[in-house]
């Protein structure tokens, strides 16, 4: 059984209906078997429900998914190719630049998200970059 919110339109009373599906409900509806406990009204619809989340953005389709995975893979490679790797000092070689104390230059390597967070607090850019495919065998 599915719960409706239901309001009739002939004055708009609020009120509960449950039924087996939504095709249920259309069926009944439209042979006048809904209607409202208040008035007596048979034009009854589906009340506007209110969201549990603000707006209505629908969920990114697979392809879009892919789209973006796609473009965050291709940046992964970009810095891979332009940006030298210092491994597990990546948070400590990203102040070091920061602050001057080493030359300015592109770099890529690990960090967790705490020392992601440390740096962007200390407003040092720092991008996660996505694994390459290949590097999760
Ligand atoms: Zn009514």
């Amino acid at each position: 059984m599915i719960h409706f919110a239901l309001r009739c339109e002939a004055a708009g009373h609020a009120f509960d209906g449950w039924f087996r599906s939504g095709e249920d409900f259309d069926g009944q509806a439209q042979r006048g078997l809904v209607s409202c406990p208040v008035c007596g009204s048979t034009s009854v619809g589906k009340a506007l429900m209110r969201p549990a989340v603000a707006g209505t953005r629908e969920a990114p389709t697979p392809a879009e998914m892919a789209k973006v995975a796609e473009t965050l893979q291709r940046m992964g490679r970009e810095v891979r190719a332009s940006a030298d790797y210092v491994g597990p000092n990546f948070a400590e070689e990203a102040r070091r630049i920061h602050y001057g104390e080493a030359d300015e230059r592109r770099i890529y390597g690990e960090a967790s998200p705490v020392e992601v967070k440390g740096l962007m607090e200390e407003g040092i850019a720092a991008l996660p970059l996505p694994p390459l495919p290949e590097e999760k065998n």
